[in-house]
């Protein structure tokens, strides 16, 4: 179940300052952080990353969250561990930080609602994304990071977890 995922401190997330108190946490619980680097992403590859999200969302949120993810850069990185997605998740928080609970990223750093979001047309500055099950991982770990780019070392946590 050593899993790896993917998770991208969005630009809000770097603009604030807060990607060393976001890595932390995940530091914290033990995730090993195997690749990681700073990329301006381009509306052609925020298409490619966000290619589900008119159809689950529609075309005005795509639209805001595209302009969003492309207005500065972002930090990518690949975590793995055990259950590493479903952990990632749970500690990211819902998407809508207005009920995103208490003590995760999203709820710990942000308020905003849906529908202030809507009334407003802009993308929800939420931090992060982290990738949504097992599979969605593997195809955007690919996407984001080349063979060379993730890299397997040993941290003291892996005595407590590879025994
Ligand atoms: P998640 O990032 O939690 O997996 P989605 O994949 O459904 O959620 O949505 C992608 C991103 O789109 C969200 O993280 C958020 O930044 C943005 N978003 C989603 N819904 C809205 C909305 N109604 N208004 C503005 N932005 C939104």
């Amino acid at each position: 179940m050593l899993e790896r995922t993917l998770v991208l401190l969005k630009p809000d997330a770097v603009q604030r300052g807060l990607m060393g108190r976001v890595i932390s946490r995940f530091e914290d619980v033990g995730l090993k952080v195997i690749g990681a680097k700073m990329v301006w992403i381009d509306e052609a590859f925020g298409k490619k990353h966000y290619f589900d999200v008119a159809q689950r969302r529609g075309e005005a949120v795509l639209k805001r969250l595209l302009k969003m993810i492309t207005s500065g850069p972002v930090l990518a990185m690949c975590l793995e561990g055990v259950n590493a997605v479903e952990i990632v998740r749970k500690m990211v928080g819902g998407t809508e930080p207005k009920t995103a609970l208490p003590g995760t990223i999203r709820g710990d750093f942000a308020h905003v609602s849906y529908e202030y979001a809507d009334k407003k047309d802009i993308g929800i500055k939420n931090l992060i994304h982290a990738s949504g099950n097992s599979e969605e991982a593997k195809q955007e770990v690919a996407l984001w990071f080349k063979k060379d780019e993730l890299h397997s070392y040993r941290t003291v946590h892996d005595l407590h977890i590879l025994e």
